[in-house]
């Protein structure tokens, strides 16, 4: 090594230590475990906004995932041969309709999982909303502002936001719902594919899961995602959501493929009868429990966690 490298070396090493504290300093410790492992083995399909990574989980199936905000959301683009649904529109931070036209030409129709402000933030982008007919779906219709502010706060935010993004005037922007669907309303995608809408609420009163039949897909929302489910808000009801996973767990035998709205975009179907047991166990106070600070508390069992009102709302 010449003294020059070794000089440049020596200047290197002092300069670690500073650099690691100040990169500590900006790495929020949800991204630190970022990409994670579970993306390795999908297809990644490229797309022009780096807020974006879009993943090909399955047939005309696109998964379309935020990893630079804690929330990390996916929604789902599901296409058909006549038309697509596109099952969530993300934060709204980035422009999800612009990476949809990249991914299909069919007219696009959006449903909501459900209508928390993660979900429905590029609602507004899309002519075509379908919606459930409940004060919840119509209420969030109108926008609102705070839920989506504390998204952006200290710490939620890893790597950078798009250019053009506001922070100040960031804000759920409302929407018009064009049809009201309900438990059983099947939309037919054309080539075979259809989708048909299960009301699964607990979650919120107005939670779906929407089931590919002919391929074996089962998209969960946030009734199941593999992180914390969150379990804890005053729209939040345990018992319907007992009732909602156990029927999304007599599902299982014809499902493939459980697709979850955070985090990790595939899982296996018999997750889902294992959550039934460990939502019902977690209720008869099993399993370890950490406060949350403001009120919740993470119940910890079997591979789940569930963040729950403290002292436990609607334990048995
Ligand atoms: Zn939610």
């Amino acid at each position: 090594m010449s003294f020059g490298k070794r000089l440049a070396r020596l200047a290197l090493v002092c300069l670690l230590p500073v650099l690691s504290m100040a990169e500590a300093k900006e790495i929020p410790d949800w991204c630190k475990p970022l990409p994670r492992p579970e993306y390795k083995a999908l297809l990644r399909i490229p797309v022009t906004d780096p807020w974006f990574e879009v993943y090909k989980v399955a047939p005309e199936v696109f998964a379309i995932y935020e990893p630079h905000q804690a929330e990390e959301t996916i929604s789902y683009l599901i296409v058909g041969t006549k038309q697509a649904i596109l099952f969530d529109t993300g934060m709204g931070i980035g422009n999800i309709q612009k990476v949809t036209a990249q991914l299909t030409r069919h007219p696009i129709v959006v449903l909501n999982s459900h209508t928390h402000d993660d979900h429905v933030g590029g609602n507004w982008q899309f002519p075509y909303v379908y919606g459930m007919d409940t004060a919840f779906t119509k209420t969030n219709a109108k926008g609102s502002r705070a839920d989506a502010q504390a998204e952006i706060e200290p710490g939620q935010i890893c790597g950078e936001l798009p250019k053009g993004f506001s922070p100040k005037t960031y804000a759920t922007k409302p929407w018009h719902i064009s049809l009201f669907v309900r438990d059983g309303f099947i939309i037919n995608l054309g080539g075979g594919r259809k989708l048909q809408v299960i009301a699964v609420p607990g979650h919120t009163p107005d939670s779906i899961a929407l089931i590919d039949q002919a391929n074996g897909l089962l998209f969960t929302g946030d009734t199941y995602y593999p992180a914390p489910i969150w379990l804890y808000r005053p729209e939040t009801n345990l018992d319907e959501y007992v009732v909602s996973v156990k029927r999304l767990a007599a599902l299982a035998p014809q499902v493939k493929l459980v697709l979850g709205a955070h985090n990790i975009p595939v899982a296996e179907p018999d997750v889902l009868p294992r959550l039934v047991e460990a939502i019902q166990a977690v209720r008869t106070g099993k399993g370890d429990v950490k406060s949350a600070g403001a009120g919740k508390a993470i119940h910890t069992l079997n591979g789940f966690k569930f963040l729950l009102a403290e002292p436990a709302k609607g334990l048995d």
